[in-house]
């Protein structure tokens, strides 16, 4: 089929990909219940919480094994031994004193070291100096992306699953995250297509984001040791570059990303970042499942960083929150003052160089206060870096990572602007829902799945949504809010109560994942019985 005739497809899939994600929640619902039959899953990742993280993919992998094991589940994660993670400060065992790993012509030798966590999940670290004995998880100081990835991150897909063989686990779906871990779905259908542990082993590949799709030089190919039969344009290849991401949607048994919306945005010729004709083709088998929020860290009645706890029924703790939020960053002490906040990495993505000028506008112009808490681009840093010296008493910024600050601004704040370009899902807007600090999104991807919209006649929503990502679109939304703010204030009352009653619970997102495993089983068992 010509590249085009996909695209063209891609829109009449929209509709499938919407009931194929309405189904596996009224599925999900059902299973969650009582898991009827209890999986044994092999996760591979290149991030997991609490033991490295560059973002949200850390996030699922800490907080998904963990629910799985709850219902009963066999859960295995492999990630690598980076340097950062301490054997000795994580308790970690050694497990496998060395284990060979094939690679394409070479034998890479490794150890393994295992964590039985207290949920039940067991964790494997995959040691090799040469990959992974370094400062960084992809890239440099610097920022510059470490030039043997395709190798590191290859051999760890290979690695995950040499794991599962060498410890005798044979798992009924091999679940794997964005481009680093992607080629082990090649390798399950290639060098382990008969394997007494993984031949009938199925498996998912979630995108978290499918702006990274692990692209480079084609001469790396031969390492991979993936057949050079596998760099063609559906699979390996685009444009004579390695693909690893494109190459795992091609040979997964299933494929989803983070949020519905995001899943259907990915499959317009305009989203995707070019995969959209190859998500596509996976047809049912690609789909949105929404992240979930791990309630046990971010609710105001349980938060272990805020001044003040609070709930729906309660909201005295938010006022003095919102009280501590203010001294904090030197503003002006006054509850009435709608304060607006941000939180998050300062890169194109974020729409950041929206907020700046449409923020500066509003400050000029209404009486509000603006908090920001993040780092990045050096441009921005700087803009929103000094703007408390340019509106003293009105606007604060933190510019670092700071997870202490990131709690109380959410918990403090009234609303809290994402104006992402685009958003897999974005965990900001969900927590921001949880503390009753109503969010101003643009409505794409999993904020716009997850927010919804003020309506001004009857008082019902739970934020505010624009659907231009302009400088205006945004500046608008920020004089929208504003506007309710002071002038239908029991509208306010009533979206935060609105917002603080929605569940974007782990509970949720586990059960359509179990679908999700469900799904890939039984492809994968209609691909064995294919005649070859
Ligand atoms: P992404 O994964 O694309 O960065 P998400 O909204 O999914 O975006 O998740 C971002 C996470 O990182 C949130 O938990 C957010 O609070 C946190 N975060 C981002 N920047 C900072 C910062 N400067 N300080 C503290 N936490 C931050």
């Amino acid at each position: 089929m010509h590249i085009f005739d996909k695209y063209t497809r891609a829109g009449v899939q929209w509709e499938r990909i919407l009931q194929n994600g309405r189904q596996a929640v009224s599925m999900a619902t059902q299973s969650r219940k009582k898991p009827e039959t209890l999986y044994k899953i092999l996760m591979i990742s290149s991030e997991m919480v609490p033991f490295a993280k560059t973002g949200g993919l850390a996030d699922v992998v800490g907080s998904l094994p963990r629910e799985l094991a709850k219902l009963g589940h066999d859960v295995r994660v492999v990630i690598p031994r980076y340097y950062s993670i301490d054997p000795a400060r994580w308790g970690l065992q050694p497990v496998l004193g060395s284990m060979g790993v094939w690679m394409g012509g070479a034998l890479e030798w490794c150890m393994v070291y295992e964590k039985k966590m207290e949920d039940g999940v067991t964790v494997y670290f995959v040691e090799h100096n040469g990959f992974f004995g370094r400062n960084g998880l992809y890239h440099d100081a610097a920022m510059n992306d470490f030039l043997d990835n395709p190798r590191r991150f290859g051999f760890l897909s290979r690695a995950g699953l040499q794991v599962a063989v060498d410890t005798g686990f044979a798992p009924d779906v091999v679940h794997v995250h964005d481009w680093q871990s992607a080629a082990a779905t090649a390798y399950l259908k290639t060098w382990f297509w008969d394997n007494p542990f993984l031949g009938k082993s199925a498996s998912v590949l979630t995108i978290h984001n499918a702006a990274y799709q692990g692209i480079y030089p084609k001469h790396h190919f031969d390492y991979l040791g993936l057949g050079w039969n596998t760099f063609h344009a559906d699979a390996f290849e685009t444009f004579d570059y390695i693909n690893l991401l494109k190459g795992g949607i091609w040979f997964a048994d299933l494929v989803n990303t983070v949020s519905p919306g995001y899943a259907r945005e990915i499959t317009t010729p305009h989203g995707g970042f070019g995969l959209a004709p190859y998500l596509s083709n996976k047809g049912n088998s690609f789909y949105g499942i929404l992240n979930g929020v791990d309630y046990g860290d971010w609710s105001p009645e349980v938060d272990r960083h805020i001044p003040a706890s609070f709930s729906a029924e309660d909201l005295t703790g938010k006022a003095a929150c919102k009280e501590a939020l203010q001294k904090r960053f030197g503003l002006e002490v006054n509850p009435r003052l709608p304060l607006f906040a941000a939180i998050g990495r300062f890169v194109d993505q974020k729409g950041y160089h929206l907020l700046a000028p449409a923020i500066e506008r509003a400050l000029q112009e209404m009486q509000i206060q603006f908090v920001i808490l993040g780092s990045g681009d050096p441009g921005l840093q700087e803009l929103f870096g000094n703007m408390p010296a340019r509106y003293p008493g009105r606007a604060g910024s933190f510019i670092g990572y700071n997870v202490e600050l990131s709690h109380l601004i959410e918990a403090g704040a009234d609303f809290f602007v994402m104006p992402s370009l685009y958003e897999p899902c974005g965990l900001n807007q969900l927590y921001s829902l949880r503390y009753g600090t109503l969010p101003i999104v643009h409505a794409t991807g999993g904020l716009d799945d997850t927010v919804e919209n003020y309506n001004e006649a009857t008082g019902d929503g739970t934020g505010f949504k624009f659907w231009h990502p302009t400088v205006e679109g945004l500046y608008y939304t920020i004089g929208w809010a504003n506007s309710t703010w002071w002038d239908r204030p029991q509208h306010v009352k009533k979206m935060i109560t609105n917002a603080m009653s929605r569940d974007y619970s782990w509970d949720r997102s586990t059960a359509e994942y179990i679908t999700a495993y469900e799904k890939a089983i039984a492809n994968k068992k209609a691909y064995d019985s294919w005649p070859r």
